[in-house]
């Protein structure tokens, strides 16, 4: 686990974990399923699973809703356009046909967030977004953007010609520190 401002922290396990304990408790992506029990204990020196109140999906891949059911008091998050996708293919928005058959939660869509700019950034999905602290400036970038690159876009519920615009504008988003869906 990893502090990345006072009131947020990083949980990594193949893919990244956020929690940010401010107004509200909130979790941005959940990781893969495979890591569950690693992701319960972690998360629960911090804070009891049972008082997260919004889970914010950057997107619905697999490796970032795969521990959707640990919450049980949560409303559940993500854009629009990854909603409707989820609605016509939900085993493509999933990318796993095991986890999409238990995948059984509604989803609402993530319109305003205080304290936080909403930026959509089509490319990995349709419906991917990202999010930006303004506080600490912390830029919560799902697989869109990494440290080393950015995320793939030959999935079918990709939309590669969007991509660049996407990277672009978050080129000239002011961040200090980048909290992406991958540490690569
Ligand atoms: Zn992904």
């Amino acid at each position: 686990m990893q502090k990345l401002a006072e009131n947020i922290w990083k949980i990594n396990v193949d893919s990244n974990i956020y929690f940010l304990d401010l107004k509200e408790k909130i979790i941005i992506d959940t990781g893969p399923r495979d890591y569950r029990d690693i992701v319960k204990k972690e998360l629960s020196k911090i804070i009891d699973l049972s008082k997260i109140e919004k889970v914010i999906f950057t997107h619905l891949h697999y490796d970032h809703t795969g521990n959707f059911d640990i919450f049980p008091n949560a409303k559940f998050y993500t854009s629009e356009d990854e909603i409707s996708y989820y609605k016509k293919h939900k085993i493509f928005a999933i990318g796993d046909p095991i986890l999409a058959a238990k995948f059984n939660i509604g989803l609402q869509p993530l319109n305003y967030l205080e304290g936080f700019d909403i930026i959509q950034t089509p490319g990995h999905t349709k419906g991917s977004f990202c999010l930006l602290y303004k506080k600490e400036k912390i830029l919560f970038s799902g697989d869109t953007l990494f440290f080393n690159g950015y995320g793939r876009i030959d999935f079918p519920g990709s939309a590669p010609e969007k991509m660049k615009s996407s990277l672009d504008f978050l080129d000239k988003t002011d961040y200090k520190i980048l909290a992406p869906g991958h540490d690569y």
